[in-house]
């Protein structure tokens, strides 16, 4: 981190909420600003490039999905990290947002301490340098407990050798390599597909079941995110919702 404070940019209608957020940023140590339409969020954005967008999704003008679209479609904007503000009961909305580029959300009514440590999270993720970078040839995950040999297709567990099926080590490949981001089935699918057989919804939750009884006592570092999808347990961070 440097030490210049982090700049928030909140893209939300409601005012009571946008100066919630406002409060928790500055509060947090961050410079908060808050802008009430889409429209003039891509406009703002495109100029002043923020650190981190909080994006509600239900803006009167131009909707939170379709201005994730666009930033996400830029090059000179896909950096900048996302996080979403969804209505509880969206998930469609939340699939769709991951989808598109979103790097997290929240579900109102939130808790400001939980969606801080959203942000705090994307900020640290968007400047560190992935210690399970594909690009090397061993990712070491959760302090050494988990290590994926990618010219060798192994996985060793806890020291123990474990033996997974393509697609299985495709997809613990695939959460491992962003540790802490939501994947959504489909994402899981296009990643995978064309390595082993063809995937669907349905089978990507079987797969992810024998994935997890292999991984033994460390199944959990596959997370289940209800509705949504699934992901890789970060270890330098927990979930306090
Ligand atoms: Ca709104």
């Amino acid at each position: 981190m440097t030490t210049a404070k982090a700049e928030v940019l909140i893209v939300e209608d409601e005012p009571e909420i946008a100066e919630l957020i406002e409060f928790h940023a500055e509060r947090a140590g961050m410079r908060a600003r808050t802008i009430h339409s889409g429209k003039l969020a891509l406009e703002l954005i495109r100029r002043e490039k923020p650190d981190v967008i909080v994006l509600d999704l239900m803006l009167p003008d131009l909707d939170g999905l379709e201005v994730c679209r666009r930033l996400k479609q830029s090059d000179d904007t896909r950096g900048i990290p996302i996080v979403m503000v969804t209505a509880k009961g969206e998930e469609a909305d939340i699939v769709a947002g991951i989808e598109l580029g979103a790097d997290d959300y929240v579900t109102k009514p939130f808790s400001p301490r939980v969606l801080m440590a959203r942000l705090r999270n994307v900020l640290r993720r968007n400047g560190a340098v992935d210690e399970a970078s594909p690009k090397n040839d061993r990712m070491i995950l959760l302090g050494g407990k988990i290590v994926i040999d990618l010219d060798r297709h192994e996985t060793v567990v806890e020291s123990r050798k474990v033996e997974l099926t393509l697609t299985e080590f495709g997809i613990l490949h695939y959460l491992a390599g962003r540790p802490g981001f939501v994947r959504t089935r489909d994402q899981i699918i296009g990643a995978v597909h064309g390595k082993s057989t063809v995937l669907s919804s349905r089978t990507v939750d079987v797969h992810i079941t024998a994935l997890r009884r292999k991984l033994g006592d460390m199944a959990d570092c596959v997370e289940t995110v209800r509705g949504v999808g699934y992901r890789f347990a970060d270890a330098s961070t927990s979930d306090d919702d």
